[in-house]
């Protein structure tokens, strides 16, 4: 079985360090958890290439830094009305990344189609009549979001160029104990995620869910499992980040000192991730 092994720059412990910048380092990575949005950070070269991830905006809007990639991980709005995807979907289509990949989460009700589960429970959340599923769905995969480069996946494989090659997971909730932790304490991610870790060897994993577990983790294989194995990072390494906007729990609170803080601010910005392609 293989092991991960957690390498995180001393800097980076987002909840106790007041910088400003905190910085995740890799030789082949960066990543900016907080960082002033009037002036993001630079690339750290042209060959470089600009990871921009969100998730759990829920009708939010706020600035975003620009970038090659922008990936959703999911909660575009609060209970999947028209108008709160409306909303989300033009915020999105005029944000100017090359490509921008989302999925939804449990709040979006009307775009889960399993087993007709919007139709037969949208009573719960949506009292008078459903929303008109088709026209959702039309605003997420329509021509109109093609044209700006949206891309909405389901359960699906999706194929860009980009210069760094590798796999990148997009997923709603997290693995199981990676940026999980519910302001309770548990870890509350999924098993059978993290199971699949050790073969998808993804270059970056980007869900959400789980608001409180905001942040960044830098994780290297190691291709053997044995400890003390110094077979350095022959198995390559994994950027894991919790992009949930959403600013409450634990986090929240210690940043904020009167509770929540806007969408996109403190700790809850936009995680940027630089990654470069030595091949
Ligand atoms: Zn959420
Ligand atoms: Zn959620």
């Amino acid at each position: 079985m293989d092991n991960l092994d957690v390498h995180i720059d001393p800097r980076i412990d987002a909840a106790s360090t007041t910088s400003n910048d905190p910085i995740l380092t890799y030789p082949t990575v960066v990543v900016h958890e907080r960082y002033d949005i009037s002036n993001p950070p630079p690339l750290p070269s042209p060959e470089w290439t600009r990871f921009v991830c969100i998730s759990d905006t829920h009708t939010h809007t706020f600035p975003v830094p620009h970038g090659h990639v922008l990936l959703h991980g999911g909660d575009l709005t609060s209970t999947g009305k028209y108008d709160q995807m409306e909303k989300t979907m033009e915020w999105l289509e005029e944000l100017p990344h090359h490509h921008k990949i989302i999925i939804a989460g449990n709040h979006d009700l009307s775009l889960d189609n399993h087993d007709d589960w919007y139709i037969k429970n949208f009573h719960r959340w949506h009292s008078s009549k459903p929303e008109d599923v088709t026209c959702i769905r039309d605003l997420v995969k329509g021509e109109r979001a093609r044209n700006a480069r949206v891309t909405y996946l389901e359960d699906e494989k999706f194929e860009f160029q980009t210069k760094p090659d590798g796999r990148t997971c997009l997923t709603h909730g997290p693995p199981f104990q990676i940026l999980d932790r519910t302001v309770g304490g548990d870890h509350v991610g999924c098993e059978a995620l993290r199971a699949r870790l050790p073969e998808l060897r993804p270059r970056v994993h980007v869900f959400g869910h789980i608001h409180e577990g905001h942040g960044a983790l830098l994780q290297e294989w190691r291709s053997s499992g044995t400890p003390g194995d110094d077979a350095g990072n022959q198995g390559g390494c994994t950027v894991f980040v919790n992009a949930a906007n959403w600013p409450m729990g634990d986090k929240a609170r210690r940043e904020a000192f009167a509770g929540r803080i806007p969408f996109g601010q403190g700790p809850f910005q936009p995680i940027i991730v630089d990654l470069f392609d030595t091949a």
